[in-house]
């Protein structure tokens, strides 16, 4: 039992703990935020997981929900409890820069939907959390403002590029946050920090107001340390949106039903299938263990384990290196120099352009500029591009098939447990092999959950179990993850990052 006179024990509740002691009147939204305010202030020098603190703004929020909850007043579920939101979606009046020096001191004049969505369930906005440039890499590292580093151990990286995210969770800075996953910005960093995230179906979260970065493969997700409480966040992001084009006009899926349903009745009756493609050669013993003791839960809880074989995923990853250069080459010709942040005066425009670009952009985002633009010229356009996009339609052809055989498909989310600040940086091809398995999902618009699967036996780092479900079907994900979290939590006692080592903390 939580007491929540102790800040300390606060900080450590679920999302919905959190909600619950407040409409009992046990704490108030104000007692809240100011407990994770101090855990910020007292971890996140080292941990480096914010770009921007909202202080003043959390504070002001919480005390209007609790002058609200005293009148008796009905509010939406998660109203008072605190969130963390990645530096990719504009907020209005908070600096926004997508992790990159391009943007630095900008202040967006306007909300991103999933912004208002927020504010709307009269969630304290704790701060924006860090990220890679213009969400590009899987590290954190190629962030602007310097890497953020992994709670379970400062010298490894938190994932990429929601590492922010990712590591105030794992810190307990934050009960809730939120990512983008355009090839795995969501579920990896969300592994190997041993907590919950989410990647929705294509279309099922408006992507208004959020920085593009390949926007057929863009989706905005919930993070957390608990399966219930990504539920509980989906349902306050998702909906249709007219500002946004290829946004479904459906109903939110009932993710925290199928939540209670799955850690309620078990799994009988379900097919779980195991991609024969995504696993194997190259991923980490541990990591393979413990997905090994991840398909023997499932088993008991009542699912049945068949093998499904996906073909053409040992070319998901080339195509997704075209497809997104030549997208985020296109996305990011708006940062000119005359319509958003850093301006190098030069003689001319064009040279103002081109300084401005130069000193305003990483390596990374440079590279992949370079790498879109050549893809989409008009010689190579066919051979490059052209071929890619039918990849994706033979990816889209294995799903398919593949949820022919089984209602949801299981793998490991990341290869290997999170590596060292430092190890990959110069190294892109061995930085985008850590996208193997997450990113045929974008390429097919599908969701896909990752949640922690325990910590391998070799380095005693967390380990992410990724499942994934047909368009649509984002609730078949809630309902199979409380399922098999149910499980595993039973064996460590609590969420996993309660494992994870004492940070020291600033006096
Ligand atoms: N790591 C992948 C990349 O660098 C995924 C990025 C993302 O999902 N935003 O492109």
């Amino acid at each position: 039992m939580t007491d929540w006179t102790d800040p300390t024990q606060v900080t450590r509740a679920s999302a919905l703990e959190m909600a619950d002691a407040m409409r009992a009147g046990t704490v108030t939204s104000v007692e809240l935020v100011q407990a994770h305010l101090d855990r910020i202030a007292a971890v996140d020098g080292p941990v480096h997981a914010f770009l921007y603190v909202n202080a003043e703004e959390a504070l002001a929020t919480a005390a209007a929900v609790d002058a609200d909850r005293a009148t008796g007043a009905a509010l939406p579920l998660l109203a008072g409890v605190p969130i963390a939101i990645k530096d990719v979606l504009v907020t209005k009046g908070m600096p926004t820069t997508a992790g990159s020096r391009i943007l630095e001191g900008w202040l967006p004049p306007y909300d991103a939907t999933v912004t208002a969505k927020v504010r709307a369930a009269r969630m304290p906005i704790l701060g924006k959390t860090n990220m890679d440039e213009f969400a590009m890499g899987s590290s954190t590292e190629h962030s602007g403002y310097g890497p953020t580093h992994n709670p379970w151990d400062l010298e490894r990286i938190p994932g990429g590029s929601g590492g922010g995210s990712s590591a105030s969770l794992a810190a307990w800075e934050t009960p809730l946050a939120i990512g983008s996953d355009t090839g795995g910005s969501i579920r990896q960093p969300a592994a190997v920090t041993g907590t919950v995230g989410v990647k929705p179906t294509y279309g099922g979260v408006s992507r208004y107001g959020a920085i593009a970065l390949a926007s057929s493969l863009d989706q905005l997700g919930p993070c957390a340390r608990t399966v219930a409480d990504t539920a509980a966040l989906h349902e306050v992001m998702g909906g249709h949106d007219v500002m946004d084009a290829t946004s479904l006009d459906e109903p939110v899926p009932s993710c925290l039903e199928a939540a209670r349903d799955g850690a309620a009745n078990g799994l009988a009756g379900v097919r779980i299938g195991v991609v024969k493609e995504l696993g194997g050669e190259g991923y980490q013993d541990g990591v393979k263990q413990r997905f090994e003791e991840g398909l023997d839960h499932l088993r008991a809880l009542g699912a049945e384990i068949v093998e499904v074989s996906c073909p053409s995923f040992k070319y998901a990853l080339a195509a997704y290196y075209l497809i997104l250069p030549s997208e985020a080459s296109s996305n990011l010709a708006k940062f000119d120099s005359v319509r958003f942040g850093l301006r190098v005066e030069r003689d001319t425009i064009e040279k103002t352009m081109g300084a401005t670009r130069a000193e305003g952009f990483g390596d990374e985002v440079k590279r992949r500029i370079i790498l879109g633009t050549y893809a989409l010229s008009a010689g190579y356009y066919d051979a490059y591009y052209g071929s890619a996009q039918k990849v994706r339609t033979l990816i889209q052809r294995d799903f398919a098939a593949a949820f022919e055989q089984a209602d949801v498909l299981v793998s490991p989310t990341a290869p290997t447990t999170p590596f060292k600040i430092g190890e990959r940086i110069d190294d892109p091809l061995a930085m985008y092999l850590n996208d193997v398995a997450t990113i045929p999902a974008n390429l097919a618009g599908i969701p896909g959950m990752s949640l922690p699967a325990g910590v391998a036996p070799e380095d005693g780092l967390p380990v992410g179990f990724q499942i994934l479900a047909p368009a649509h079907e984002d609730a078949r994900l809630y309902r199979i993850g409380a399922a098999l979290e149910k499980a595993l939590v039973a064996q460590w006692g609590g969420p996993l990052a309660s494992l994870a080592p004492e940070l020291e903390v600033a006096p």
